[in-house]
């Protein structure tokens, strides 16, 4: 079991600055993907009651998840630790060559080393339950003075600390990694990865390190983070699972958190990401008639599947759809509809609805099929809402139901004359998005006008 601490708030807060309300979801979200620690960043400029206020959302959310701050191995910023009721604490110093050449102002190996015992001794007498001491851009310190590194790591354990080792330049190759690995779990220390992403092997590099004995490893969501940032919590653990290692982190969740957290932050999934809509899908007819054949069977218990209804669409998805609901049609006819809705499909250039399927159906078969039958293969047609509000209503409610309940985006709206614009699927559970809206609502909203989107 290796342990997964959650980043968002702290490095990912270097890739983009959110609003306190964003955070505090964020801090719900980064515990519901099941990371066992999650890590704060030291208030400087930001307002003490924000960080208090995260503390306790996430002790509300998991009173099991340890909470800690993270500073620099600095005596006033780890005096400024010790007001916060948390778990425990990290600090950090650098130790590579040009680090304390261009940031540290020429400090000396001996003068880095001194630092850093006195930093753990600082946060052990904290009598905290986790202490950290994390060397700075450690893997180019390992490139250029791999025993200065491994002295450091020793000389850390004694004081009885975990010890983070990051890739801060994000340069070590995953055969770099597994030497890493095995020269620093020989110390003997507890450890923790920290990788960035530079050059896309941050996932990767995260799994090597805790199949290799790392005690802790560093993710945050989308892997946002300083740059491209750091290993990304789902994937990383896809990964980990698939290499046997077993982790607490909820797969079952990725889809719903990872749209949420979306829409909260306005972060998108690259069609790249492994679990985005587009690596979800398949558009290939012969790989619609077998996806399990098309898939790593980690990656298909994680993620929904969407047969795309596209000019490739096979004609065995037609007759499953058919036959599901309880409409038998010979192979020729299933063939001939298949090959009709491909051809709307390419006159339109743009995959069909789930509307579009159910009246080219209707109308060649006599089948009525309900849309929303029909999305649970083909992935969800998304509906654009415009809701006015009732005079002293508030939209800023609804946007948030409308992205708890699976919205993809919600944006207020300005010089508009409605106040609030709903990126949605367009049926729930087989409900249209709009109607459950409307009940939910029924006294505070005045309209809503719909179009379907692509
Ligand atoms: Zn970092």
């Amino acid at each position: 079991m290796v342990l997964f601490l959650d980043s968002t708030l702290r490095e990912g807060g270097l890739f983009k600055q959110f609003p306190r309300k964003t955070n505090l979801e964020i801090a719900r979200l980064a515990v519901e993907t099941g990371a066992d620690i999650i890590e704060l960043p030291l208030p400087y400029r930001t307002d003490e009651s924000e960080t208090e206020e995260l503390i306790s959302r996430v002790r509300e959310v998991n009173p099991e998840c340890t909470v800690i701050l993270h500073c620099r191995a600095y005596e006033p910023d780890l005096e400024q630790m010790k007001k916060f009721d948390v778990d425990g604490g990290a600090a950090y110093l650098a130790a590579s060559d040009s680090h304390r050449k261009h940031k540290l102002h020429g400090m000396t190996k001996e003068d880095t080393e001194q630092r850093l015992l006195e930093t753990a001794d600082i946060l052990k007498g904290q009598n905290w339950n986790y202490s950290r001491a994390t060397i700075e851009d450690a893997s180019a310190l390992y490139l250029e003075d791999r025993e200065f590194l491994l002295h450091l790591v020793s000389q850390l354990e004694k004081r009885d600390v975990m010890v983070s080792v990051p890739d801060t330049r994000g340069i070590l190759f995953p055969e770099q990694t597994q030497n890493f690995v095995q020269d620093l779990v020989k110390t003997g220390a507890k450890l923790a990865g920290h990788n960035h992403d530079d050059f896309s092997f941050a996932n990767y590099n995260t799994a090597l390190q805790a199949k290799g004995g790392f005690y802790e490893v560093h993710t945050t969501l989308m892997g946002i983070g300083d740059r491209n940032g750091i290993a990304d919590v789902f994937p990383t653990a896809m990964l980990l699972e698939t290499l046997g290692v077993s982790t607490r982190i909820r797969g079952d969740k990725a889809e719903r958190v990872y749209r949420e957290f979306s829409a909260f932050t306005g972060v998108d999934l690259s069609f790249k990401h492994p679990l985005s809509e587009a690596a979800r899908s398949l558009s290939a007819g012969v790989h619609q008639t077998y996806p399990e054949g098309y898939f790593p069977e980690s990656k298909l218990r994680q993620a929904s599947i969407i047969l795309r209804a596209s000019s490739n669409l096979s004609s065995k998805i037609v007759d499953k759809i058919l036959k599901d609901a309880g409409h038998e049609l010979d192979t020729e006819r299933a063939r001939e509809l298949a090959n009709l809705l491909a051809k709307k499909a390419l006159e339109l250039g743009a995959d069909l609805t789930s509307d579009q399927m159910a009246e080219v159906i209707s109308r060649e078969t006599g089948v009525e099929l309900d849309p929303a039958r029909i999305s649970r293969y083909i992935g969800q047609d998304q509906v654009c809402i415009l809701v006015k509000m009732k005079p002293q209503s508030s939209s800023m409610e609804v946007k948030d139901w409308a992205i708890r309940q699976g919205g993809y985006r919600a944006n207020i709206l300005y010089a508009s004359p409605y106040d609030l614009v709903i990126f949605a699927p367009n049926y729930l559970d087989g409900k249209a998005f709009v109607d459950l809206l409307r009940e939910k609502y029924r006294g505070e909203i005045e309209n809503t006008e719909t179009a379907i989107t692509d």
